[in-house]
């Protein structure tokens, strides 16, 4: 790795390519009225890395010499947050531009009172400590949509073009100020087809421990960004190759056929710009868990208890390192208890099965247990067959095995048992 460089490598636009009419208009507004006002203000990050390699960037970031509170003079619209590092949030309608102030890495800029607050007099940095305390070199270019020029203080353009992901400074210490990184190294393998480099490969089995003392609630930011942004696939395979899968993911096995399937559909359906929930994903993590549980707890309880139990001991597990909200495990409860509703097809029951809310999400996840046992295909056809065609719903009703053995329901719980016509092979 080099060593820090006092003058950046400096490109001109004939040098770089990057053509102006990719780039967000607000942001080049953002910019331009900070120079305008006498500051530094430069695009930095994803956006400028993304640039270059003919992505179309998610955001564009701002970074400027100016304080927050500078920044809130020349934008009155601003709005400030984040308590620890404060930056401004410059709105244009709907579209929010991140302008944050250089500052130095963690370690030289936080200073700590005998509370533990931070003192603040030096947290700001120049544009160079700026670049030094990003995580990877690509991640650490600096345009001026105005003058044109691009700023490479770390090697970026080196490795964006080996196709290269390293760590600016020493790998290792990079990871111990924050495991999280590690897990940054794989999403951008992942987004990017890029190598990492071996230094990282090497600190992945002490940087998965590591991520154990990572609050929960960041990791499943991570988890959001790792597989609802259109390379889940990728993602899911990059992590399933290293020791980081057994620790995040303590409860899937790393070959997982419908994990797999899963993202590869979750994946098309962010390029066909339909919604994707993070309960879902959940749901298919967690299955051959939640599966193998139910079958378990069955033998000592009846199934509505079992599979009840079986949920909140699968989603406790998960939780210890990933952080699930509520309404994200209550989605992957729902799709779970609907499966036995949608295999038994039990005909009084098959139009409140079709009709509940969480039906098509669990009719995706039969979908992907049929890809799997094949003895669910005709229990798939025909709930397919049910949608598709809503004139012939009671022909294909009357067309169910009579039930030879029947069962109690297993979503209903044990008090409203009572509600249920008498069953006939039961007490
Ligand atoms: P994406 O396009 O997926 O958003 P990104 O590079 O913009 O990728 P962000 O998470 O949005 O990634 O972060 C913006 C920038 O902030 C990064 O490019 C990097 O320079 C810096 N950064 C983010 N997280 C860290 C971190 N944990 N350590 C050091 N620098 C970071
Ligand atoms: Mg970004």
């Amino acid at each position: 790795m080099s060593a820090h460089h006092a003058t950046p490598a400096r490109l001109s636009p004939a040098e770089h390519g990057i053509r102006p009419d990719g780039i967000d208009a607000d942001s080049i507004e953002v910019v331009g009225r900070l120079q305008s006002a006498g500051f530094h203000a430069f695009l930095v990050g994803g956006c400028v890395r993304d640039l270059l390699l003919g992505f179309e960037p998610k955001d564009f970031d701002v970074a400027t010499n100016a304080t927050p509170d500078e920044v809130k003079s020349v934008f009155r619209r601003a709005r400030l947050v984040g308590r620890r590092f404060r930056i401004a949030h410059v709105r244009f309608g709907r579209n929010i531009i991140e302008v944050s102030t250089f500052r130095k890495t963690e370690s030289e800029g936080v200073e700590l009172d005998s509370t533990g607050m931070i003192l603040s007099d030096n947290e700001y940095g120049s544009l160079e400590e700026d670049a030094w305390r990003r995580d990877f070199t690509i991640n650490a270019l600096y345009y001026d949509p105005i003058g044109g020029e691009l700023l490479d203080y770390v090697g970026a353009l080196t490795d964006l073009r080996e196709q290269r992901i390293a760590f600016i400074g020493t790998t290792s210490v990079r990871l111990a100020e924050d495991p999280v990184r590690a897990l940054r190294a794989l999403r951008f393998q992942a987004k990017l087809r890029f190598q990492l480099c071996s230094t990282i490969l090497e600190a992945l089995p002490d940087a998965a421990l590591r991520l154990q003392a990572v609050p929960s609630a960041r990791l499943f930011e991570e988890f959001n960004k790792l597989f609802l942004l259109g390379y889940a696939h990728a993602a899911w395979t990059a992590i399933s190759a290293t020791p980081l899968h057994r620790i995040l993911f303590p409860c899937t096995p790393p070959n997982s056929e419908i994990v797999s399937e899963a993202m590869q559909n979750t994946d098309a359906r962010i390029a066909a710009e339909k919604p994707a929930t993070p309960g879902f994903l959940i749901a298919v993590l967690l299955w051959q868990d939640y599966a193998a549980r139910v079958q378990e707890l069955s033998a000592t309880h009846p199934a509505a208890v079992a599979g009840e139990l079986a949920a909140e001991q699968c989603i406790a597990h998960q939780s210890t390192i990933i952080a699930i909200p509520r309404r994200f495990s209550l989605f992957a409860r729902e799709v779970w208890s609907l499966q036995p509703r949608l295999t038994e097809r039990q005909p009084r029951f098959i139009e409140r099965v079709h009709t509940h809310k969480r039906f098509r999400a669990a009719y995706d996840l039969l979908e992907l247990r049929a890809r799997i046992d094949p003895t669910l295909q005709d229990v798939f056809d025909w709930w397919t067959h049910y949608q598709a065609e809503p004139a012939s719903r009671p022909e294909l009703v009357s067309s169910l095995p009579v039930e030879s053995h029947p069962r109690k329901p297993r979503w209903r719980r044990r008090k409203s048992r009572s509600n249920l016509p008498a069953q006939t092979s039961e007490s």
